[in-house]
């Protein structure tokens, strides 16, 4: 019989990097009955053991940093550069959620504060399983490892579907995985597209979904995980919002506004994409942005766009706000297949797709506000509420925007910090998604509380 293979493809070069299996459901069903024999070994460690298989796994990965950042890039084509950033965040987190799994999830004793009854009880964190993670293209090693990582450190076994841009570097993390934990298959991929994730998520013995990318998908993801109730955490796309306040510093707002906008050729989903200005500040901080926007370059500073459908979606975005609102930097001109130069548009109105939906590009739509408290209420009017950027010297009224902003997360007077904490969970509210990855939050999200009270 043949098997169905398809190319990754790298997409500044149209190069073919690899040719993978189309897996469908019968070989998703054998990588999960493998999974749930490894689950059972794997759960079955002592805490110390697994922790030092996983520190040896983050061993692995660091020796091959190198090779592992030059595939990220063939696949993605973002700069090799971008990649060893994302692998060595991906180290930090692996470390951390090692390093933490038996101090968060372990055994402890509650105190039980019922009067008179002579009743003690504790409370600790068991592995679910299986746990099935589908993963996004933009940050092939980082995104989906934020929650193979906590998973795997939980004590479950992974069986991970990468994206079909990306499917070498996911088939890579797996191999790596097998030179430090040989004995069992604990952390498989299987690759494919247009069946496998939907097999993944359908399979009664996966305990939990993982899913990285776009609303729409992660609705379908929801109702193939219907049948058998199979919970999911939902790590969606964002329309992040950049509020500059009057007391702020302006040469460092332009940079990490220009920053956020364009890391990852706008390819991030808490990427830069509406900036609201305060009335005093306009000018001064529009020109600070304006001259920073005219020094990046195309194949230096960023790379391409990786999925060639997004190009219509960025394209459509760049004619909407330029025809309704008015463009300081670039425009339809910009979208060079398959670079996209940073664009820079003004009073876009609020209701355009532009503003509304996510561009995944690395276009800004930029707004005068009378005050901060106008831009946190349009930041605010977003369908999503991934992430958020504050920037302003005055430390407490900072603090209370960055409360009141509807995100998972607010950076201030830097952008997108917090994603890299490992000691901080992630994730969105709204169209954004729901569930945690990261920090304690995230290690909780692959594991289910286990309460036992005894009477003496
Ligand atoms: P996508 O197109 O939404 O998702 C594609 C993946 O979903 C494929 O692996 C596909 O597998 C799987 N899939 C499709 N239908 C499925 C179903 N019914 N059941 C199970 N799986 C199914 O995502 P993308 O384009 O890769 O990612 C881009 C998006 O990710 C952006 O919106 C971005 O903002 C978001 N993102 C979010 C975060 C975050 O942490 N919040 C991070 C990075 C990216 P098959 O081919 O097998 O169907």
């Amino acid at each position: 019989m043949t098997t169905l293979t398809f190319d990754s493809v790298n997409p500044a070069t149209g190069e073919v990097v690899g040719t993978h299996p189309r897996q469908s459901a019968p070989a998703v069903h054998d990588a999960v009955t493998r999974a749930e024999e490894a689950a059972g070994w794997w759960a079955a460690l002592a805490p110390a053991d697994r922790r030092r298989r996983l520190l040896d796994y983050k061993a692995v990965i660091t020796q091959n940093l190198r090779p592992l950042a030059e595939l990220v890039h063939r696949e993605t084509g973002k700069p090799t550069a971008d990649a060893v950033l994302e692998i060595v965040l991906t180290i930090t987190h692996l470390d951390w959620a090692a390093r933490n799994a038996e101090k968060v999830l372990g055994r402890r004793r509650v105190a039980t504060g019922l009067i008179g009854l002579n009743l003690s009880a504790t409370l600790e964190y068991l592995p679910l399983g299986v746990v099935g993670v589908i993963g996004p293209w933009n940050y092939p090693v980082f995104t989906p490892m934020g929650s193979i990582s906590y998973a795997l450190a939980a004590g479950n076994a992974v069986v991970f579907k990468p994206s079909e841009l990306t499917p070498g570097v996911g088939v890579r993390l797996a191999e790596l995985f097998a030179d430090a934990v040989p004995e069992h298959p604990v952390f498989q991929t299987v690759t494919g597209l247009g069946e496998t994730g939907a097999a993944l998520a359908g399979d009664p013995r996966v305990k939990k979904i993982a899913f990285t990318g776009s609303t729409a998908t992660a609705k379908r993801v929801m109702a193939a995980c219907a049948d058998n109730l199979t919970p999911i955490v939902a790590e969606c796309g964002g329309k992040d919002a950049f509020i500059v306040d009057a007391d702020a510093d302006l040469r460092a707002a332009a940079d990490a506004c220009l920053w956020g906008a364009l890391s990852n050729a706008g390819q991030t989903c808490v990427g830069v994409e509406r900036v609201y200005v305060v009335d005093q500040v306009y000018e001064p901080f529009m020109r600070e942005l304006k001259d920073l926007a005219a020094t990046v370059k195309a194949g230096e500073h960023y790379g391409p766009i990786t999925m060639p459908a997004q190009l219509d979606v960025i394209r459509r975005h760049i004619d909407d706000a330029v025809k309704n609102g008015k463009a300081v930097k670039g425009g339809p001109e910009s979208v060079r297949a398959p670079y996209v130069d940073p664009v820079i548009v003004e009073d876009v109105p609020e209701d355009s797709a532009a503003v509304r939906e996510e561009t995944f590009g690395p276009t800004i739509t930029v707004r005068r506000t009378k005050d901060a408290q106008e831009a946190l209420e349009l930041a605010n009017a977003s369908a999503y509420g991934l992430g958020g950027t504050i920037f302003s010297r005055d430390t407490r009224g900072a603090l209370r925007l960055a409360r009141l902003m509807r995100s998972g997360a607010t950076a201030i007077n830097s952008v997108i910090s917090f994603a890299g904490v490992p000691s901080l969970p992630f994730g969105g509210v709204g169209d954004s998604g729901f569930g945690r990855i990261h920090g304690a939050d995230g290690l909780r999200e692959f594991a289910r509380p286990k309460a036992i009270s005894r009477q003496r």
